[in-house]
């Protein structure tokens, strides 16, 4: 194999840039060329194309979002947009693809392997929503961003005697409200993939208020409901005063955490070493701390789960 592509697809996450980085550093060290193409599919049909050499990658690693920036493409949802998409590729001599991306992403990738162009898929979403790895690139650093909005809010919580209720990113996913609830000390996570309860919310929140405890700290995905709603439920049920703080986009931006980068690094290493060996539709993953590849179409089968365990033990902890 001469020449591989490389796009980042879907939502941007902190940490593709290690991973662009480590493909095309991965791809020079095994005499592999790399073009990286731009804003995800819509850049793949339009041809919008450059060439990457170990210097384009240079002082990009600490970086959030991605320098082949990011996008989403209806056309490439069609058979006459994908057909442009994979004319493209041969044309510029691309005989693999790495695909970064959320599990949109890699059904798209799935699209472009069947009609045999060669493909690996790279995990990279905040939401950590995708089955077949323990870690999606960019979690770790959105559950940091998190926390550490958490505990900037906690001291203002703390000093006002107040309820706070904090909307964190997640539609359809609770990994990024039950991680970042746990390590912030939160009194209640609620998140999609269970019922919310609001009497146990207001009985946890009435039992810390006679415990002593002066403020309370609620975390909630956005999938789960509206932070508002529970505001009301909350003024509705008790006399206690609450506040919300919806965390938005400040969630997805910022330097990759160590772990971060260090996940990317090897999942972009690991992607290359499989498209040289004559690997395809794959999807690197972490699984205990290993890497594996997966065929991509199972692992977009499967709904990922959020782990029990964790989600009793918060209930745990919580009071
Ligand atoms: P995130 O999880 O961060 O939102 P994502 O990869 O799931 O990322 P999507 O918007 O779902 O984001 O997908 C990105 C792009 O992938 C879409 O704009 C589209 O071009 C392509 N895509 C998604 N689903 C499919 C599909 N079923 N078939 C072909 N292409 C698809």
């Amino acid at each position: 194999m001469r020449t591989i592509g490389i796009l980042t697809s879907g939502g941007d996450a902190p940490g593709m840039n290690a991973a662009i980085r480590s493909v095309v550093r991965t791809a020079a060290s095994l005499n592999i060329e790399v073009v990286g193409i731009t804003r995800g599919y819509a850049g793949l049909i339009q041809g919008d194309f450059r060439r990457l050499n170990t210097s384009s990658v240079s002082d990009i690693i600490h970086r959030g979002g991605t320098i082949l920036l990011t996008a989403r493409s209806e056309e490439f949802r069609t058979k006459a947009g994908r057909a442009i998409a994979l004319e493209n590729l041969y044309r510029e001599g691309i005989e693999g693809l790495v695909v970064v991306g959320g599990d949109g992403s890699l059904s798209g990738a799935v699209h472009l392997a069947k009609k045999g162009m060669p493909v690996i898929g790279i995990p990279g979403t905040i939401d950590n929503d995708i089955a077949g790895t323990d870690y999606t690139i960019g979690f770790d650093t959105a559950v940091n961003t998190a926390l550490n909005a958490i505990s900037s809010i906690r001291d203002t919580a703390t000093s006002h005697e107040r309820i706070f209720i904090i909307e964190v990113m997640g539609r359809h996913s609770g990994q990024i409200a039950l991680a970042s609830g746990i390590a912030g000390g939160a009194e209640s996570i609620l998140v999609p993939e269970y019922p919310v309860d609001y009497d146990r919310v207001v009985e946890r929140l009435e039992n810390a208020r006679r415990l002593g405890k002066l403020h309370s700290i609620i975390v909630i995905a956005e999938g789960a409901g509206s932070a508002m709603d529970v505001n009301k439920e909350i003024s509705k049920r008790t006399k206690l005063e609450s506040r919300v703080t919806i965390l938005g986009h400040i969630q997805r931006g910022g330097p990759p955490t160590a772990f971060d980068v260090i996940l990317a690094s090897r999942m972009g290493a690991m992607a290359v070493k499989l498209l040289a060996s004559g690997v395809t539709n794959r999807m690197v993953g972490l699984v205990d701390n290993k890497l594996v590849d997966l065929e991509i179409e199972s692992v977009l089968k499967e709904k990922k789960q959020i782990n029990p365990d964790l989600y009793r033990l918060a209930d745990v902890l919580a009071l």
